[in-house]
């Protein structure tokens, strides 16, 4: 593959790579024909995945999320990508969960509760698309329209429309969407010619996936991929918490577990740990949660912890061997072997790959970045004038079928076929005089329908009236570079066409996306206006605290007139405090401002006067200054 470069103009509108991660996000580029990903004004290049919503619905997304995890920690969403495109009965395993998993009110998708409303993981992840976007382009003067985005190998066709309609929802166009391993083996340039088999090993925070590359002629094609979408450093993380809390009694887990915040906590620090024992030998963890009367204080060796992490890793190497049988390959024909995700930092992890493949694993670039590095790389391919594209070939995790007469299943699309893919069936009618057909898409490796996921169904009509066995209806799926699913049916006798398009039953149709969209600019409205309105209320309130502070403590030093004055404007104040009226709310701030400026003033003759009498200037403006500072703390409180 040819990287192209562009002579960009100054109102630079760039092609980005975006690794939506579980744990985190990257936004990467191509610069002088090198990768690299775009850090923020603050040198941060990752985004985290996690969105932080308040009871007013307010949402905050990346770093400032995260902070807030502890203060706010059932309005703390991490790990969305875990949901994306899934139905809520295939969501298992949310016992660590600090939310709640709900059906969405359309359909069968998964949705999750906050503060009583509901929102779909797409929705969560455009925030958090347009949150890395929004950095990227306000550290470097960007505007980014178009963009790659990666998805681990086995995600099916719902969660790659997912993905796509989160890009639509954060107002991306979505060039293409590619699977993580084939952007990792970009990254490493593994398709410069080089010919061999390449084994990705991606452990990241909350997904596992390991996929086998082939590469021939500098193209390459996966052919064999397969994953955990519910295994990952989340989960070293809970081992860690379970080394923590194993000398606690019932009462005390049970107290622990009851309490969100103290889950928050316990998460955060587990992760530390985990982290410390990438380079450390030992490290302590030492939390007291006063208020649940437990106390943790525990040093925890890397023996233990790659005791407690032990059956994780073996469920990744089982993995590993299972791709290996898949493709029928054995592990000394594996000429590369390259990690991705955070979580093979972890030592134990590229041991345990190095012993099973007899040579060290790629760590040369950071495991964090490779897959959005490799993104970059195939947005800016893209994005050329076409003579280089090179078809990158992918494949479908799963086969797609059509349900027959009795629940059965024809199979149109078989796993691990390479995509872009075209194929079609012949059907015919059951009845006589049926003029209309379901066609039932269907995803999985099970015979019956009834054992499969359901992808969508339509009818096509208009079949003109013959006898059962006559119509010729010609189905075709076809899988675009994307891995998006498009079917359409045909009746071919009588030459009456009919076609649709069926988009997967967890992805959006364009009205949805339209109406997010429109959402989330309405919200976005709002939430600036609700914001002035809380700073207002927030100012008034302090103003209030220190009027009314100043008028028992200094009082005597102005006129009864002016103490009068000073009361019915705090009076006037209290009341518009009650409402919204954000005018009001000013105004009568600066009616009260007006009236205690006499105060004021009489309390700096006095700092004067007292200074006469031996007290320091600094003393009593110390108290001036402390009442400036608390107001200022109140606001930020609000
Ligand atoms: P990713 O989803 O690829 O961004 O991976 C994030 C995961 O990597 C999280 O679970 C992190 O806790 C984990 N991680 C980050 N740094 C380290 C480290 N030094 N050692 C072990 N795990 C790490």
């Amino acid at each position: 593959m040819q990287i192209q470069l562009k002579v960009k103009g100054q109102s630079e509108d760039v092609v980005v790579g975006i690794d939506l991660g579980t744990t985190n996000s990257l936004v990467a580029r191509v610069v002088d024909g090198e990768p690299k990903v775009v850090a923020d004004r603050h040198g941060r290049a990752i985004t985290p995945s996690v969105i932080s919503i308040d009871e007013e619905g307010h949402a905050v997304v990346g770093d400032e999320a995260k902070t807030r995890a502890l203060l706010n920690p059932a309005g703390t969403l991490t790990s969305i990508k875990r949901f994306m495109g899934r139905g809520v009965d295939d969501v298992t395993d949310v016992a660590h969960l600090p939310y709640k998993i709900v059906r969405a009110d359309l359909g069968e998708q998964a949705a999750i509760l906050v503060h009583g409303k509901k929102y779909l993981p797409q929705e969560l992840s455009a925030m958090v698309l347009t949150e890395a976007k929004k950095r990227a382009e306000r550290a470097q003067n960007l505007r980014i329209r178009r963009a790659v985005i990666t998805v681990p190998a086995y995600f099916d066709d719902a969660q790659r429309q997912a993905t796509r309609d989160a890009g639509r929802i954060a107002g991306i166009d979505v060039l293409r969407i590619i699977n993580e391993p084939t952007a990792a083996a970009l990254a490493y340039g593994l398709d410069k010619g080089k010919r061999g088999t390449v084994l990705v090993y991606d452990l990241g925070g909350g997904t596992f996936d390991v996929s086998l590359l082939k590469l021939t002629d500098g193209v390459f094609k996966v052919i064999a991929t397969t994953g955990n979408t519910r295994l990952g450093g989340d989960d070293f993380d809970n081992a860690v918490t379970d080394v923590l809390v194993s000398n606690l009694s019932e009462e005390q887990l049970d107290a622990v577990r009851g309490n969100p915040r103290a889950l928050s906590a316990l998460k955060t620090a587990s992760e530390q740990a985990k982290i410390a024992l990438s380079s450390e030998d030992e490290t302590t963890v030492a939390i007291d949660f006063a208020d649940l009367g437990v106390a943790i204080e525990r040093t925890v060796t890397r023996a233990d912890y790659e005791v407690a992490i032990a059956p994780l890793l073996d469920k990744t190497m089982a993995a590993v061997d299972f791709v290996l049988e898949e493709a029928d390959l054995d592990p000394e024909d594996v000429d590369e072997v390259v990690c991705v995700g955070g979580s093979t930092r972890t030592p134990a992890v590229r041991a345990r790959l190095e012993k099973e493949f007899e040579k060290p694993p790629h760590t040369e670039l950071d495991p964090d970045q490779v897959v959005a590095l490799g993104a970059a790389l195939q947005a800016e391919m893209l994005s050329g004038d076409g003579d280089n594209d090179q078809v990158l070939l992918d494949v479908t995790p799963l086969s797609l079928g059509i349900e027959t007469y009795g629940g059965g299943v024809t199979k149109l699309i078989w796993r691990n076929s390479p995509v872009p893919i075209r194929a079609t069936e012949g059907f015919t009618t059951q009845v006589d005089d049926q003029t209309a057909v379901m066609i039932h898409v269907l995803q999985g490796e099970r015979e019956m329908a009834k054992d499969l996921r359901s992808l969508g169904r339509f009818t096509l009509r208009g079949i003109p009236a013959m006898s059962a066995g006559m119509p010729r209806v010609l189905v075709e799926y076809f899988i675009d570079a994307n891995g998006i699913l498009k079917v359409t049916a045909k009746e071919m006798t009588s030459g009456t066409k009919a076609s649709i398009e069926v988009k997967p039953t967890y992805g959006l149709t364009d009205e949805q996306v339209e109406d997010m969209i429109l959402d989330s600019i309405e919200h976005a409205e709002e939430d600036i206006e609700a914001h002035i309105l809380a700073d207002k209320k927030a100012e008034a309130e302090s103003m209030l605290r220190y009027s009314r502070k100043a008028l028992g403590d200094h009082g005597e030093l102005v006129p009864d007139a002016i103490r009068t004055g000073v009361e019915i404007a705090i009076a006037a104040l209290e009341e518009v405090l009650q409402g919204d009226d954000k005018e009001a709310i000013e105004a009568a701030s600066d009616v009260l401002n007006e009236n205690t400026a006499p105060i004021a003033s009489a309390m700096m003759d006095e700092v004067l006067r007292v200074t006469v009498h031996g007290r320091t200037i600094g003393d009593v403006l110390g108290s001036q200054g402390a009442r400036r500072k608390a107001s200022d703390i109140d606001l930020s409180k609000e």
